[in-house]
């Protein structure tokens, strides 16, 4: 099985400011398994770094107010394209992200307010069938594995 996995979360430097959200769970639960790196807002055409963007209803608006639906949802369409391509059936994304988001999102609002609601990218994958765990979700099957 090939997992589809946020490319922030194993340490590449695609987050909004530059950095990474490496995760050691998710490194460790990959180790002995084929993977394949998406990050949607980089494949939708937007530079890292960028300004940080947040879902408002049905849109998706930047901190400066520009509205970037456009780069989301491309980037979305292009990463599930990848995934389908390669036969994933499952993906680990990065909580709360615009994109990579599952279950609960930030309200559009750069409060830090989470709502329920998934990415742009979760959505999609979700309407096309991929089974999506997050890095909280590795991580307690990590816990489960080792007692
Ligand atoms: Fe990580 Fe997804 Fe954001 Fe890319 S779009 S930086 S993979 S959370």
């Amino acid at each position: 099985m090939v997992y589809g996995v946020s490319a922030c979360l194993v340490g590449k430097n695609t987050k909004y400011d530059g950095k990474n959200n490496y995760n050691q769970a998710v490194i460790d639960f990959l180790k002995d398994k084929e993977y394949i790196l998406i990050c949607p807002e980089v494949m939708g055409g937007l530079p890292t770094p960028r300004v940080p963007s947040e879902q408002l209803k049905d849109k998706v608006i930047n901190q400066i107010g520009e509205d970037v639906t456009i780069n989301f949802t491309n980037g979305a369409k292009q990463s599930l394209e990848l995934l389908k391509e390669k036969g994933v059936s499952a993906v680990i994304l990065k909580e709360r992200s615009p994109s990579c988001g599952y279950k609960k999102i930030y309200d559009g609002s750069f409060s830090k307010t989470l709502i329920d609601g998934h990415g742009v990218f979760a959505k999609l994958a979700i309407e096309n069938g991929i089974k999506i765990y997050t890095e909280t979700d590795i991580k307690h099957i990590q816990e489960k594995n080792e007692s």
